[in-house]
């Protein structure tokens, strides 16, 4: 325990300054809504699943505050089939929370330009990525979970496919959250409304998925 507790080091200074300014500024200015926030506990209007990638600004594309927004992040935005079988799910156990504690209204996937993850998925696919096919790869076997995505891809470049695939991250993320037994009694019930989203990094693009047109359209 000592010699682990040996291994958390100081701020740097730039943080620490960050903070204080934080602090003096935006958090004096709203201090009796963090107050109420602390006291009355979170009633989110929306979970939100994005991806780690810190160019992924949710709460800054949609203005939120403290307390509007549940988030979980993870790896290429994904939701992976729902699984009770007693191992570690960091992903599900936000959804139960989110759905069957906090009962939010939304649920919101977002899918990004140039991510990474997906990448890194389409080279595996292609067989041009041998390290992410180790059972070792964390991020090959989390990739895994996008293979249903690769193999409906449309014909095209490269690109169109790569984007394409970001797209199909967020559609294979809606089709696992249906397999959760409470997501899909919400839904049902018209309590719990999903949305699958993507956002052009560079552009500052936004578009929804239209079930009814069966792709993703600007908002
Ligand atoms: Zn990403």
């Amino acid at each position: 325990m000592e010699s682990h507790m040996t291994i958390a080091r100081p701020l740097p200074d730039y943080l620490v300054k960050r903070y204080h300014g934080w602090k003096a500024t935006s958090y004096a200015e709203n201090s009796a809504w963090y107050r109420k926030l602390a006291d009355d506990g979170q009633h989110p209007r929306a979970m939100v699943i994005s991806c780690c990638d810190s160019r992924v600004h949710v709460t800054s594309i949609f203005g939120a505050d403290p307390g509007e927004f549940f988030i979980h992040r993870n790896i290429a935005n994904l939701v992976p089939p729902y699984a009770p079988d007693g191992n570690q799910h960091g992903t599900s156990a936000a959804i139960e929370y989110a759905v069957t504690a906090l009962k939010v209204p939304h649920l919101i996937v977002i899918g990004h330009s140039s991510c990474g993850g997906v990448r890194g998925c389409f080279d595996m696919c292609e067989g041009h990525a041998p390290a992410l096919e180790e059972k070792s790869s964390f991020v090959g076997r989390w990739m895994d979970l996008l293979r249903p995505g690769y193999a409906r891809l449309p014909e095209g470049t490269e690109a169109e496919r790569v984007a394409a695939l970001e797209k199909q991250a967020v559609l294979v993320s809606l089709e696992n959250l249906m397999s959760f037994p409470y997501v899909k009694e919400a839904v049902e019930e018209g309590k719990l409304t999903l949305h699958g989203l993507w956002t052009d990094i560079g552009a500052g693009g936004l578009e929804c998925y239209d079930s009814d047109r069966g792709d993703f359209v600007p908002v």
